[in-house]
Formats: C-alpha cells, structure tokens, sequence
C-alpha cells in the first residue's frame, strides 16, 4: 500500500471522508488523492515522492508557487515578534492602504480569516445598509459554505431557493433568489417582481466554479445599472479571480465598479486571509462606527498579514504579462486544438477550463450537460502523466506565474497526451 493510501485509510476513520474540505477527495473522478508532502515554485511533490505540474495552486490561492522566498521569510520573520495580539498593528494598515490602492472600487476595507466569511459579511452589511432581505445569487456560483449562499443548485429562475444543504432551514434558503448566470432578463425579470425588497446582487464576476466562464459583453454592465436603479448592492465576490486577472482584479479588467467587493485567496498569500471592502458610504456601517456587527479574533492575523503583504508586493505589472504570456501558450497550443476535436474552453489570463462539451457553455445549466466521465478519464490520466488538475468539471485551472516556458512545454504536452489517450 502506498503512502497516500495509508494516510487516506488512517484519515477516513478520524476525518469525516478523510478530508478537510470536500472538493480534496477524488469523488467526481474515481481514485484516491495523494497527499501532498511539499510543493516549490510550480512543482507539487506527494507522499510517494511523486512530481506533478501544479495547475489547481490551492484552487487559486497561490500566484507566485510555492514556497515563495519573499513570503517565507515574511513569515518566519513575523512569527518571532508573536503570531496573534487581538490588537491593531501596523502592518495591517499597510495591507488596508494597498489594496484600496490596487481594487478601485474600494475605498474601505476589512480583513477576515475565509472567503466565506467574506461573503457572509458582505450580505450582512447589505441587508444592513439597504433594510432588504433578499439576495440574489447566480445559479453555479460558489460564495462559501454559510446557510445564505449555499443554495443554488437546480434552482429554478425567479423561484425562492430550496435549502442546497440539509441543515440549513427552509426560511433562511428562502430569502436567496438563484438566477442563471449570463443572462440579463432573469435580473430584469426577478427585479421587477421583488426590486424592493432585494438587498443584494452577489456573484463571480468571472466564474470559477462552475468552470471558468466570463461574463458576456455588457452582463456586468446591465447588473450595474439594474441595481444601481432600485437601490440594491452590487457585489462582486472577487475571491477566485481577485488580484489574478489584473492587478486591481475583474473590476479592473471589464471597467465595471460593484459596491462591495469579496477578496480571498491570492490576496492572503497562502495563508487565512480574506477582505470585504467597497464604498465608505457603506463600510462605515459596520461596528464600531455602525450597527452591523462584524468580528474575528483572528482577523488581520500577523502571519497571514505578513504573507499578504510579501505577494502583493510582488504582483508587479510582469507578473500579469507572465499570467497572459503563460494562459496564452496554453490556449494556443492546448485549447484551440482540443476545441478542433469536438471540446470547448474558456480562458480568462492564467485561469480556464476544457469543458468536455461542443459548444463553449455560458451557465451552469449547460456545464453540466459536459460528459463527466470523458473527463474524469482525462483528468486521471494527466495524473498519471504528472498533471495536478483540479479534481472536477465544474472547478477551473489556475496557474502560477512561476511556471517557466519549459514547464508550460511539458505541461502542453502532457495535457495532450492525456487527452490523445
Ligand atoms: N467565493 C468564491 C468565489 C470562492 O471560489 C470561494 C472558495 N473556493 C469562496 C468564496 C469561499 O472561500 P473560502 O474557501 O476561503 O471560505
């Protein structure tokens, strides 16, 4: 028995499915997941000693690889003067000013631990802002594992959500309304039957986790002007794409400003760190200064600070032209060939997906007509090969700008090989 096996036996009876989040075990794909000893630069090694190309970087957290030098030292150095005072510091504010700095529609911001709990924050301060209770999310868009957002799924057009997971109760899934991404009449039509009393507008501004899929030209431009209208706010949860698709994140990139804006993952360096920011208009409802209560022990940790700082550093205009260099060759010389044999891909900089599926889906409803099982075979193979995809059709690629030109060659082509067989 190998290594991973052995730990996913010893995990399985401690750890409920042996997993610490559920999108770690192999379910949609058939096999086990091996564990992961180590990763440098692009470079993930598992238990067995085993290399792969890493192409899910802790489902987008990681921008710069692995164990990067500048943010390991941050940490280590951070560690040594104390990991957690529940007090401000000063780095803290450095982080705030940065990334109001880089997001342009933030004027304020706070730090938290998690992307959910960002988003959940973020809902409460809109339904404290606005007085409404209603949140309208799109159909496939991933926000957190809390009660408001984790409804979704098959949810009809318009119609009140049905709880996506037992535990969570019938009225509180009532108040999320799930629309189908990428399409402006259901806004229009959802808009006008309860405009006065939604709170909020939530979604991916490029989704990620129903695949990669952007927005069609002029989608978040109608979202702006229908909630602007009736006096909902727009949020964009900025977790996956932030600070990925250009410095001042998918705001930045299709011109169009939300009220509230959702950060986590690049943003925290590899480490708990998630944001919530938008309008001082709106931020400064929350406590202290407003009635929306909001906190964590943790929040603004150190460490995680440290790790922020040390990445946001180095997202230099470079980087970004790295991400397009890199998401590029892969489109060029990946992609558009499979896409000639019958599959279809998004690509937005260094995040995309092969969908195993003709026409190029725009929703979720038409990623799940993709055929799993085709990419299920796909996806072990290129394991096999030395692939580390993510486990699923429904997540997408993300790769890290250290990547270099004669890894992306291996990469193309290991993803063909893994395709061809
Ligand atoms: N929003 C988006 C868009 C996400 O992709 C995720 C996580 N994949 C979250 C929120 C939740 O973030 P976390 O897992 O850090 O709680």
């Amino acid at each position: 028995m190998g290594r991973s096996q052995e730990l996913l036996n010893r995990a399985c009876s401690v750890i409920p499915g042996g997993v610490n989040s559920p999108v770690r075990a192999y379910k949609a794909v058939g096999g086990q997941p091996p564990f992961i000893a180590r990763g440098k630069g692009a470079v993930l090694v598992d238990e067995e000693g085993r290399e792969y190309l890493d192409c899910v970087c802790s489902w987008g957290a990681l921008a710069i690889g692995h164990a990067n030098e500048q943010v390991v030292a941050a940490i280590e150095e951070t560690a040594r003067a104390g990991t957690t005072f529940g007090a401000p510091t000063a780095r803290e504010v450095v982080l705030a000013e940065a990334i109001c700095d880089r997001v342009p529609s933030v004027e304020k911001v706070r730090l938290c631990s998690s992307g959910t709990e960002a988003t959940m924050h973020a809902i409460r301060l809109a339904r404290g802002v606005t007085g409404r209770d209603l949140i309208v999310k799109m159909d496939g868009c991933y926000h957190g594992a809390h009660d408001a957002l984790l409804v979704g799924a098959g949810s009809g057009v318009a119609t009140f959500g049905i709880p996506g997971s037992p535990g969570i109760p019938e009225p509180v899934a009532a108040q999320t309304l799930v629309i189908p991404f990428n399409d402006l009449s259901s806004v229009e039509r959802v808009f006008a039957e309860h405009g006065d009393r939604i709170a909020a507008v939530i979604l991916e501004p490029i989704a990620g986790n129903m695949g990669c899929i952007p927005p069609r030209p002029g989608y978040l431009e109608g979202l702006r002007a229908v909630t602007k209208q009736s006096g909902a706010l727009l949020i964009f949860d900025e977790v996956m794409c932030g600070f990925r698709v250009a410095r001042g994140s998918a705001q930045e990139r299709y011109g169009v400003m939300p009220d509230l804006t959702t950060m986590g993952k690049i943003v925290g360096g590899g480490l708990p760190l998630a944001a919530f920011g938008g309008r001082a208009e709106y931020m400064d409802h929350l406590a202290p200064l407003g009635p929306v209560y909001q906190a964590g022990t943790l929040s603004g940790n150190p460490l995680a600070v440290a790790a922020a700082l040390a990445t946001l550093e180095q997202l230099t205009p470079e980087v970004y032209e790295r991400f397009e260099h890199i998401g590029n060759r892969i489109e060029q010389e990946f992609l558009i060939p499979a896409a000639s044999k019958g599959l279809s891909y998004h690509r937005v900089g260094s995040m995309w997906t092969l969908f195993f599926r003709s026409d190029r889906p725009h929703n979720f409803a038409e990623v799940k007509e993709a055929d799993q099982q085709a990419f299920g075979k796909f996806f072990n193979r290129a394991l096999e090969l030395g692939v580390y995809l993510p486990a699923s059709q429904f997540e997408a690629v993300f790769l890290s700008s250290v990547m270099t030109d004669k890894q992306v060659d291996s990469l193309i082509v290991r993803l063909q090989q893994a395709l061809e067989s």
